[in-house]
Order: structure tokens, then sequence, then C-alpha cells
């Protein structure tokens, strides 16, 4: 199924070997609040140090405007990842250029180098191939770990695969595994669950498991648009006009395959203690906004998810982060969470909210990579990932 050759297929002892991970990891005051990606990469980082390889890290981290910026400096992931470990962690300030030659050049076996954000450099983004070869200048080896990064073509994820040899690491590995398996080679049934706030994003999505999935049980605010294509008085509701006509496609060439709401709760205003409704699907009244989906619609999806061979989520049911609009969410996380079907669930806030719940442990494969897995849901090769060496 991975047809990539990973740091098991090569020899990597002795060697420099440059690592692209996703550190794009979020920081409060100079503190990492959540540590979940640089934990996703130690198995790559202590596989290559077991194996005595001098171990280079480069990374983005938020979007920076094209030069260095000290709130998107990489040096607190830096410090924070020598808490984790046991072997030291070095830093150079600047990925490419005097600072990284010198860090690197100095780097023995058995240490780590992290690299200053990708993104202080223009060039990153643009995939120039002058800032690739720099990069690549520094190691033997390209190794790519950065799954949340492999959706784009960028120097550190891309261009460098052409001046080094380029294989994948271990969570690269493991997630294009799961979220492969599950679109290309589903248990079946397969029954695929999609929120979040707008359909404009993942129509490419909807189509592209119409193909695969029996079943696509549709929630939160995506769900608004198909109700607008039926012709639904929605009050204020978030609804994607642009996506109305694809929308109302989309019904019709699916039929009950795809599955809408029954019930919602609605409120006038998105904040904690407002006042809410529940009502069967139906004209919603001028001022209110659908907000969640009910409890009759949880019910329906929760037979449908119990009966699954395999589930893929994306987007929460409601505005999860407000308690009042959260129990859609919770609900189906539930069901998810209860089931015996291979799971997978990716995307920003879609992660967020299943870790909210407290049920993450009860899911086969939560995503790192919020639009990389959003891109394979969609059935496209990621660049990051095609440019690697095939097994
Ligand atoms: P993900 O990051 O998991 O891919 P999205 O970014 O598409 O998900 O959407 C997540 C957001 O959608 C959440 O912040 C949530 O508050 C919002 N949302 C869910 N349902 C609704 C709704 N009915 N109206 C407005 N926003 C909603
Ligand atoms: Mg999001």
């Amino acid at each position: 199924m991975f047809n990539k050759k990973t740091i098991k297929d090569i020899e990597v002892t002795g060697k420099k070997v440059l690592v692209r991970v996703d550190f794009n990891v979020p920081i409060k005051d100079g503190i990492v609040s959540d540590d979940t990606r640089i934990r996703a990469a130690l198995p790559t980082i202590r596989y290559l140090i077991d194996h005595n390889a001098a171990v280079i890290l480069c990374s983005h981290l938020g979007r920076p405007k094209g030069g260095s910026e000290a709130k998107f400096s990489l040096k607190p992931v830096a410090e924070y990842l020598a808490t984790l470990v046991e072997f030291p962690i070095h830093f150079a300030e600047d990925c490419i250029g005097d600072a990284a030659t010198q860090a690197a050049g100095a780097l023995q076996k058995g240490e780590v180098l992290v690299l200053e954000n990708t993104r202080f450099h223009v060039e990153e983004e643009k995939n120039d191939p002058e800032m690739a070869q720099k990069l690549a200048a520094l190691a033997d080896v390209y190794v790519n770990d950065a799954f949340g990064s492999a959706h784009r073509a960028h120097a550190s994820t891309e261009g460098v695969t052409h001046f080094l040899p380029s294989v994948a690491g271990f969570l690269m590995e493991k997630e294009i595994q799961y979220l492969g398996q599950a679109i290309d080679d589903p248990k079946q049934p397969f029954v695929a669950i999609l929120g979040g706030a707008k359909i404009g994003d993942k129509i490419g999505v909807i189509k592209n498991l119409l193909t695969k999935a029996e079943t696509i049980l549709i929630g939160g605010g995506m769900a608004n648009t198909f109700f607008a294509a039926q012709g639904y008085p929605l009050g204020s509701s978030l609804v994607d006009n642009d996506s109305i006509e694809v929308a109302r496609e989309l019904l019709q060439s699916a039929g009950a395959r795809l599955r809408l709401p029954v019930d919602v709760v609605i409120a006038q205003k998105i904040e904690p203690g407002a006042e809410t409704r529940s009502m069967d699907m139906g004209p919603i009244p001028d001022g209110w906004s659908i907000l969640d989906i009910g409890p009759a619609t949880v019910e329906g999806y929760a037979k449908v998810i119990a009966t699954a061979g395999t589930i893929v989520w994306n987007g929460p049911m409601g505005v999860f982060e407000v308690p009042e609009f959260a129990q859609g969410t919770l609900g189906i996380a539930k069901a998810v969470a209860g089931s015996n079907a291979v799971s997978v669930i990716g995307g920003g806030e879609s992660v967020a909210a299943i870790q909210q719940s407290g049920l993450a442990d009860k899911i086969t494969h939560i995503s790192t990579g919020g639009g990389a897995s959003l891109e394979m849901l969609e059935g496209l090769e990621l660049p990051g990932v095609a440019a690697l060496q095939d097994k």
C-alpha cells in the first residue's frame, strides 16, 4: 500500500540526515501549548539517533511575512524538544546560510540540530531551487516526516528531494497507511462523517467519498448549504452561497447515501449561556442560526456508525467550542469511539473536538495533518510524498 522507501530501507548510520518535521505547533508566551506534533515526530528522531545519525530538523511555524519574526521562532520548540529526549539538541538561528552550515558541520553523531523556521525565507513557499539546494547541502540524506505539510510543494518539502536521496519517516508512513487504507481499501461498510464550517473547501472531498463510501453523514455548517439547496429559509445560519448549486447537484447524484440532519439546535447568539431551541428541520426563524445537529440526528447517525467497518470523520457537527452547541459533536464522538470500526479522524478542529471529548484513545488513528488529510480524502496525490523514492 505505502510504496515509498522509509528510513528503514536506507543506510543512515554515520550520516547527516535532514528531516522535515511538522513542528508547526501553537506557542503561547514563548511556551509550546500543544506538543502533539512534536511527540509524533519522536519515533523517527529516536530511530535515527539510535542508528548513530546526526539529525538536522527543519520545519515551518505559523505564517511569517517572509522575514524573521520572533514570535514565529522555532527556538522554544527546540528547547521543548530538549525536555523530551536525553540526547543533545542544538539550535541554528537560520535554516540556510553561514549559521546553518557551521552548526550542521559541527554536528556530531547522536546529536540533533533544529534549524530556524524555513518560512523566514520567502523562497520556501516559492519552492525555490536555490534554497532547496542550500538546505540539501547541509546533509547526506533527506527524510520527510511532515505529513501536515506534505500537500505543499515547498523548498523544504519537495524542492530538496531533487538534490538528495529522499525517503519517508515513520509518521509520514503511518498517516498515509491509515488514511490511504481507509480510502482505497476500506473494510465495508465505509461511512464518512463530514462537517465543519464551510462546504466550499470540501466539495472535492464529498465528490471523491461518494465514489467510495456507502453513506456520508453530513453535519456542521456544511449541512446548511444543502438545506439552502433544498430551499429552506435559514435565518442567520452560515451558508456558503457560492456552493448552493453544486450542493443541489450532489444531493441529486448521491440520493439516500448522503444524509442530512433531521433536527437541529438553533440560537440567536453564538456564546455561552445563549438561549437555544431544538427543532425538527424546517424553516429557521429570522435572526436564528443552526449551530448544532439535534438529538434525533445523533441517534440516527449513531445507528449507521454502529454498523460501519471503516469510519472517516472530518469536521465538527456544530460549534463545539461553545458548550451549548457541543452535544452533537460529542454524541457522534461517543458513537465513533464505541464502534468496532477502523476509525480515522482528520482536521484541525475535528481533532481538537475529539481531544476535548476525552475519547481520543478510542480512535484508531488521529491525523496530525488538517489540509493534508483533506487532500488525501479528496483523492489527490501529495507532492511531498510523490517526490520520495519508490520502494
Ligand atoms: P476541520 O478543522 O476539522 O477541518 P473546519 O475548519 O471545516 O473543520 O470547521 C470547524 C469549525 O466549524 C468549528 O470551529 C465550528 O465552530 C464550526 N462550525 C461547525 N458547525 C457550525 C455551524 N452550524 N455554524 C457555524 N460554524 C460551525
Ligand atoms: Mg479548521
